[in-house]
């Protein structure tokens, strides 16, 4: 049974707990990695210079603490396979929606396609 790596686990610790709670029951059956939850100044300011996240410190959900939003990849991780990054995302939507949790998939974001990102609504 697939189950997260303690590094993803570790990410997954620094959001908000419904985030936890989904991604945990995601990964009893998915082969995925947590690649960001929260993201404090330095990291922001990296990611916003890198072009990986369109928001300066403060405007991402990743810097609430806990952080309401979450990067999820699915294993093995090929930036290039969309489809994986689909399927994965409508299993974490599936799940969300089962478990009466409000997210938004960045794969929705109309200015940047941010397929490894979910948030909580609200
Ligand atoms: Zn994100």
């Amino acid at each position: 049974m697939p189950k997260l790596s303690a590094k993803s686990q570790a990410k997954l610790n620094t959001c908000h707990s419904d985030l936890i709670r989904l991604i945990e029951a995601v990964a009893e059956t998915e082969k995925c990695a947590v690649i960001c939850g929260f993201r404090g100044r330095y990291e922001q300011e990296q990611a916003y210079r890198e072009g990986k996240s369109k928001a300066k410190f403060g405007q991402s959900k990743h810097n609430l603490k806990p952080s309401m939003a979450c990067d999820i990849v699915p294993l093995p991780l090929d930036w290039d396979n969309i489809p994986a990054f689909e399927r994965l995302g409508e299993k974490i939507m599936a799940k969300a929606k089962e478990l009466g949790i409000n997210i938004c998939w960045g794969r929705d974001f109309t200015n940047l396609k941010d397929y490894p990102h979910f948030e909580l609504i609200g």
